[in-house]
């Protein structure tokens, strides 16, 4: 059977996934580079939860300074902007 248009938006920039907050934060095409990028920045190898709830729950790493955490703790949210902004 043909699958039609469904109820459900695609993404506008792959056309393949659903147009979810989770796909489009953190697991579009681009989106995931640039993730993957900023995590070895800080020389994070990290797993990647499939959604965003996840992610801000898991954001913790052991063992950066002070300094590096509170920048740390600013990045998803800073990312999370930046996205929203430019698919707006
Ligand atoms: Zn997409």
């Amino acid at each position: 059977m043909r699958r039609g248009r469904s109820m459900v938006n695609r993404c506008n920039l792959c056309k393949e996934n659903e147009e979810s907050a989770d796909h489009i934060l953190i697991h579009c095409g681009k989106k995931r580079e640039l993730w993957t990028l900023l995590l070895s920045s800080f020389g994070v190898v990290w797993v990647f939860p499939a959604l965003v709830r996840n992610l801000l729950l898991e954001w913790k790493i052991k063992g950066l300074g002070k300094k590096r955490s509170a920048v740390w703790r600013l990045v998803p949210i800073c990312l999370f902007w930046c996205i929203w902004g430019e698919q707006n």
